[in-house]
């Protein structure tokens, strides 16, 4: 029964028979609230504060069995409402809407009705309780005080939480469990530490009592990770891959695309190829240059060579975010000096160090978007700083990876003309139930792909005077965004072996063996989501291609880029429809 409720929902496309009107804005307002109401943790951090009088900040996700049934009634329910629905009379943006909706509802029985992950991945519990105690400890909603009581409240259910958890957890893939064990480390850490000592003076016994259960029951809970979980394991253990047909499903529902793994999986080896081409292209004269002494050497040692050199003009660790800083400000003039797009009118971009209790999240840096129910609050492009306590050779080896060239292209795919510009355009969309509906369910491969497409503009269009080094590192990124969609889909239908993934990711993408070896864990954990950058970017193309084509001799690239943003992040193919004003 439930595999045809997802097949149903699956299978829901355009075509229904003729129905009355309805007035959708009260149905898109009451599937927004009430899948967010399912998980207080995400709800706090969209700015979704109170649910028909439940203060959500207060409360803590429910995986117990019974919430888990009351979700999956609300989606099947919800998706028959829906057919109720005459498609023919709707406008094409709320089409649009119902699209994202009805992808939703397909994605979320796919995971309560089949995959059942509060089963069998741990994490799932860990990181919804991270989110509940991290989304109100830095975002500025209330006063500190009011948000720590928040925090307090949530911190005394946590017994009861782990209790669900130790309940229903069976069959874990060891992966999973590794992972979950680290990040529950994370978590106490955050609660015995950042949390402890940022508590106001008023209501640190307060804090203090409710922590201490709290910290019982996560060490608890990681002993019983470690030792009683896998003798629960009987019979056959499930594994981190979907399998094929799992795994299609999946593919189609998470990304919204119209494309098939088969698809892209073929695409994206042609690609690996013709990159790796313009890289020889581009590093050969520069490599006659730099070593003329070397001589004939293989395409292989001159590009990585030529990669050496480049990664030599770097930052030092006292100057790597002014740098951050400095390129985020020439990414902005070169926007303006070229008309490619409209800048945010807003001046609510923060460039900060990455707050240290989440640098292990974000090694690097990541982009922190104002919520769409608060838009007047901040947005944060973090740069995570290089630690005093870390050895000359691991400072020396971040600084060449994050050189010159590499700062300014994680600058631009984070902030402006990336993340930042295009969450400011998502937090501009009217009315408020499409704002928020675009956003929460904001879909990744639209974010991912515009983050990497708008990149590409800016090298298109001669950023740093079309430098061959910024173009070549620009190039060795989109090798990573290549392989990252081959590894996954081949490991999650199960066509590689984990032992195949590092040496194919440093024989073809000129990746170091560390990197490598962290990539096959990120696999593990996820599945569907790395592809969305190189599903997403090539889809950006492609939208453009035929937006491009239809205007003829009237194509403005700054009049592409602001209609397809002003948008939202909706999927790929229904993005193609509203600009054709279909
Ligand atoms: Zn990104």
């Amino acid at each position: 029964m439930r595999l045809t409720l997802v097949l149903a929902a699956a299978t829901l496309l355009a075509g229904c028979t003729p129905k009355p009107k309805a007035e959708l804005a009260p149905l898109l307002e009451e599937f927004i609230y009430t899948t967010l109401s399912f998980s207080p943790s995400a709800a706090t951090g969209q700015g979704y504060h109170v649910h028909h009088g439940r203060k959500l900040d207060d409360e803590l996700d429910d995986f117990s069995f019974p919430a888990l049934q009351r979700q999956m009634k609300f989606y099947a329910d919800f998706h028959k409402r829906l057919e109720q629905i005459d498609r023919t009379r709707l406008s094409s943006e709320d089409r649009a809407d119902l699209d994202i909706i009805e992808g939703q509802i397909a994605l979320a029985l796919f995971d309560l009705g089949l995959i059942h992950s509060p089963q069998h991945n741990p994490t799932v519990y860990v990181e919804a309780l991270g989110n509940a105690l991290f989304n109100p400890y830095v975002l500025e909603y209330a006063p500190p005080a009011e948000r720590f009581r928040s925090i307090i409240a949530r911190l005394r259910q946590v017994p009861h939480y782990v209790d669900v958890a130790h309940g229903s957890l069976r069959a874990v893939p060891p992966a999973w469990m590794d992972v979950a064990v680290e990040e529950n480390d994370g978590n106490i850490a955050l609660i015995d530490g950042a949390l402890r000592g940022a508590a106001p003076a008023e209501l640190k016994t307060e804090y203090d009592e409710a922590a201490a259960p709290a910290l019982d029951a996560l060490r608890a809970f990681n002993r019983f990770l470690k030792s009683e979980l896998p003798k629960r394991q009987i019979g056959h253990l499930p594994s981190w891959r979907l399998g094929a047909e799992h795994y299609r499903m999946k593919f189609r529902f998470a990304l919204g695309t119209d494309r098939t793994p088969e698809d892209v999986l073929r695409q994206a080896r042609a690609d690996l190829e013709t990159v790796r081409v313009r890289m020889r292209g581009i590093a050969m004269p520069l490599h006659a240059q730099w070593y003329p002494t070397h001589g004939e050497t293989d395409a292989e040692t001159v590009i990585r060579e030529v990669l050496q050199r480049i990664s030599d003009k770097r930052s030092t660790p006292a100057s790597y975010l002014e740098d951050a800083r400095h390129d985020l400000e020439e990414a902005r003039q070169f926007v303006t000096a070229k008309n490619l797009l409209t800048l945010p009118s807003n001046a609510n971009l923060k460039v900060i160090p990455t707050p240290e209790f989440v640098r292990g999240v974000y090694s690097v840096g990541g982009f922190n978007p104002a919520p769409p129910l608060e838009p007047r609050l901040g947005a944060f492009y973090w740069v995570t700083p290089i630690p005093p306590d870390w050895p000359a050779a691991r400072v020396e080896s971040k600084l060449r990876e994050y050189n010159f060239y590499k700062l300014k292209l994680l600058t631009m795919h984070e902030a402006v003309p990336g993340h930042y510009v295009q969450g400011e355009f998502a937090n501009a969309v009217q009315p408020s139930s499409r704002r928020v509906l675009r956003a929460v369910y904001g879909n990744t491969p639209y974010v991912e792909g515009w983050a990497e497409y708008a990149t590409q503009m800016m090298l298109d269009e001669g950023l740093l005077d079309h430098s061959p080094e910024l173009r070549l590192t620009f190039l060795k990124e989109e090798l990573r965004v290549i392989a990252n969609a081959i590894i996954d889909i081949r490991l999650q239908m199960d066509q590689m072996s984990e032992a195949e993934v590092a040496p194919f990711l440093e024989s073809k993408t000129f990746q170091e063996h560390e990197e490598a070896t962290q990539k096959l864990r990120r696999a593990q954990l996820t599945s569907a989501q790395l592809p969305a950058y190189l599903v997403g970017w090539r889809d950006w193309m492609r939208v453009r291609g035929e937006y491009r084509a239809r205007k003829g001799a009237g194509y403005r690239l700054h009049d592409f880029n602001d209609a397809a943003l002003r948008e939202g992040a909706v999927p790929l193919p229904v993005l193609g429809r509203l600009l054709a004003g279909q």
